[in-house]
């Protein structure tokens, strides 16, 4: 099968893999769709032991298995399914289990994996092929965000949010927001064309850096330091900052009055309790026409090293590699 091998300093080949083989408690995936995601830059610059990819999208190649030809995605998350995180429903957080597929296991940049049979999300038959990844980081990592903290800020009295950083999980926290109940979105990134399309979705456009205005809901995406500690300094008491993106770097926090002398609340979400799928359905089938306009591009293997390239420039949203 074809794979694609990240090798570090930004070099991508594709070539001939061994086919994986399904362990027992696993199943072999034809992947049909995985989408790129900002996170695998990392693994661009610095290589990765392990084929990458972790929005991904397949039919299920395991005669005999209850969920053979089934369209399934993959819930990156290993999880053990019996510790106090699974038992509660936190699967994302399982207290045993740290593997995430597509980081330490092979993922979807390939024509196919091997997948632990409790990470397969089977997908309902009027979500096209197209969609179907958007309902992991795009839909799910952002609708959990906002979802764990509605209840310290509920939108009837939270007035305008700020949503800094719309790259395809900042698109996706503006439409889980609107959906949620939060009418007023302001939202700031230095591309134009990004801000055009959060615009088109009803965000009012807040200049990165500005901290003339203050907001009682900050939904940080972009993980840029200078953004998150602006986050802190403008969130209003009790408000909440939440940090859905991520920084591998140190962060060096300098405190001052704004930050010091108020309460407010600094929250970290990982990706999505496997419980939250039915309500991430529900919501890409109400906003199936917005999601869409995410995908710009769909493009077979032999273009990822191209594409990537171009994407990491921040020229495209959410491409997805497709295979026949
Ligand atoms: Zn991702
Ligand atoms: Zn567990």
């Amino acid at each position: 099968m074809q794979a694609a091998v990240f090798h570090g300093d930004r070099k991508i080949t594709i070539g001939e893999a061994p086919m994986p083989q399904a362990a027992p408690g696993e199943v072999l995936l034809r992947v049909r769709r995985t989408a790129l995601c900002g996170s695998d830059a990392k693994l661009w610059v610095k290589g990765a032991q392990f084929t990458p990819g972790h929005e991904i999208f397949g039919v299920v190649e395991q005669p005999g298995h209850a969920l053979h030809g089934r369209r399934c995605l993959v819930y990156i998350p290993v999880h053990c399914g019996h510790c106090e995180s699974c038992r509660a429903g936190d699967t994302q957080m399982c207290l045993n289990e740290s593997v995430l597929v597509g980081w330490n296991r092979p993922g979807g940049y390939a024509e196919y994996l091997a997948v632990p049979e409790q990470c397969l999300l089977p997908v309902p038959d009027d979500i096209d092929d197209t969609l179907a990844p958007l309902l992991l980081d795009t839909i799910g990592t952002a609708a959990h965000g906002v979802r764990f903290v509605k209840h310290l800020v509920p939108p009837q009295s939270t007035g305008p949010v700020l949503v800094t950083g719309a790259g395809p999980v900042g698109l996706g926290a503006i439409v889980a927001l609107q959906n949620l109940g939060y009418a007023d979105v302001f939202v700031s990134d230095l591309k134009e064309e990004r801000l055009q399309l959060a615009e088109s979705f009803g965000a009012k456009r807040h200049p990165v850096g500005d901290g003339s205005k203050r907001f009682k809901l900050i939904v940080e995406c972009s993980g840029a330091h200078a953004a998150r500690s602006l986050g802190m300094e403008i969130v209003l008491p009790r408000g909440v900052l939440i940090l859905v993106g991520e920084n591998d770097n140190p962060w060096p926090v300098q405190e001052n009055k704004a930050i010091r002398r108020k309460d407010f609340y600094m929250v970290r979400t990982f990706y999505f309790p496997k419980s939250d799928f039915p309500l991430n359905v529900e919501l890409l089938r109400k906003e199936k026409d917005r999601y869409r306009r995410l995908v710009d591009r769909q493009f077979g293997i032999d273009a990822l090293p191209e594409m990537f390239d171009r994407f990491v420039a921040g020229e495209l949203v959410k491409p997805l590699l497709a295979f026949a």
